[in-house]
């Protein structure tokens, strides 16, 4: 089993040792720009930081490492290989533990060939046929409208993108950005046009107008089914938004989770991520910009890319940053393309205002089919065991799009 992070004393020694001299105890202040300790004596600070849970002081650097643990192990058993005439071969697979959830995820080592372009043709048509509410002849009496003492309005109108209810109400608040006015947009499309962005800031409008006159709904997120190997039904490009009081189960788990963190530590588990990430290199994806981009150390699927923005919230993202998402996102979305993926789920999460603890963050997920049978590649473990599985190894994942960052 590999850890890493845990305090052990030697450990603490060592590391002492190598941030030189601590002056005495000095007072703790508490600082109010964003609610951490530190000493009062600067001459201690920044070469270490103070341990309230064990009551000393640790260097800054280990302070900060040791706090995030990525934590695997591998499993492993003999099979007589029919593909190497009966040969014994070892089969194997990591289980690796998300450091915020501890959620458990599976590298499975089997070779994998890159899948061929899917067919989308029979979607395509099909969707056409039977009559696209969100094409523009469609849309004013096909799609329901929203409710204007809430909004204002009963649709919501940003340049190409129109805001209008699910039909489906997923949460107290149920909505859908149609993103496009054409039918259909590859992968490559919706990175070089845009649209992704432009869907997410007109809901975010929406949402602004639900913060407005409901303050009992506190959690919101923005997602995307793509194609229908995602779980899409529409192929009609639009992105969904969700909001309300009760969150979903990884959005709980999250919140839980930074906000605990930052109790035990005092300090924001996504600021010690990046910077562990930075220092590992080893799933950075770029880490230059506003926006943090990586692949995560327990994916929830074979290609799994998330990103930290600067801020807690979405609500207060500043347009600069959404033009710098936008420029990631188009690399990630061509990335996909290029792979042959046949769908993807996304997901945009935001805390309320300004909670040191959290980050506006989010993941895109790749969806395929499996040969010969054009499976889906959700199954029992996915479904019931709240168990990930993943082919490429993310470290894999984040080496190739760093090539053509
Ligand atoms: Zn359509």
């Amino acid at each position: 089993m590999m850890t890493e992070g845990l305090r052990s004393s030697a450990v603490y020694e060592e590391r002492r040792r190598e941030a030189g001299p601590v002056k005495g105890f000095p007072r703790v202040l508490r600082q109010q720009r964003n609610g951490k300790r530190i000493p009062e004596d600067s001459s201690c600070f920044p070469f270490c930081e103070y341990d309230k849970r064990y009551q000393r002081w640790y260097p800054r650097d280990y302070w900060r490492s040791g706090m995030i643990e990525f934590r695997k192990l591998i499993q492993s058993s003999t099979y007589l290989n029919p593909l190497e005439a009966f040969e014994p071969r070892e089969g194997k697979v990591e289980i690796r533990w998300d450091p915020l959830t501890s959620l458990t995820a599976r590298v499975v080592h089997f070779p994998t060939r890159r899948p061929g372009r899917p067919d989308l043709t029979q979607a395509i048509s099909s969707s056409v046929a039977s009559k696209c509410p969100f094409c523009h002849e469609n849309l004013d009496l096909m799609t329901a409208r929203l409710d204007k003492a809430l909004f204002g309005c009963e649709r919501l109108t940003r340049g190409d993108v129109t805001v209008i209810p699910n039909l489906i109400s997923f949460d107290k608040y149920s909505l859908v950005a149609i993103i496009s006015k054409e039918h259909y947009l590859t992968i490559q499309g919706l990175a070089e046009k845009g649209s992704m962005v432009r869907g997410v800031e007109a809901l975010l409008d929406a949402f602004s107008c639900i913060r407005e006159k409901d303050g009992d709904a506190r959690f919101f997120s923005i997602n995307c089914n793509y194609m229908p190997a995602s779980g899409g039904s529409l192929v009609h490009p639009h992105v969904q938004g969700i909001a309300g009081e009760w969150p979903t189960n990884y959005q709980r788990i999250m919140i839980e989770k930074s906000s605990e963190f930052f109790r035990a530590h005092e300090s924001t588990f996504w600021d010690a991520l990046m910077e562990k990430e930075r220092t590992l290199s080893e799933r950075l994806i770029d880490g230059e910009g506003r926006i943090f981009w990586f692949a995560p150390f327990a994916p929830k699927g074979n290609i799994d890319v998330a990103w930290l923005f600067s801020t807690s919230s979405l609500f207060s993202v500043a347009a600069e940053e959404w033009a710098e998402f936008n420029l990631g996102l188009a690399k990630v979305l061509s990335y996909l393309d290029d792979e042959h993926i046949a769908g993807f789920n996304l997901s945009l999460f935001s805390s309320e205002e300004g909670e040191a603890y959290f980050r506006a963050n989010g993941r895109i997920v790749a969806r395929r089919f499996l040969p010969p049978t054009n499976a889906a590649d959700v199954n029992y473990l996915e479904k019931i065991h709240m168990e990930h599985v993943c082919l490429v190894p993310p470290e894999e994942v984040a080496r190739q799009l760093k090539e053509r960052w």
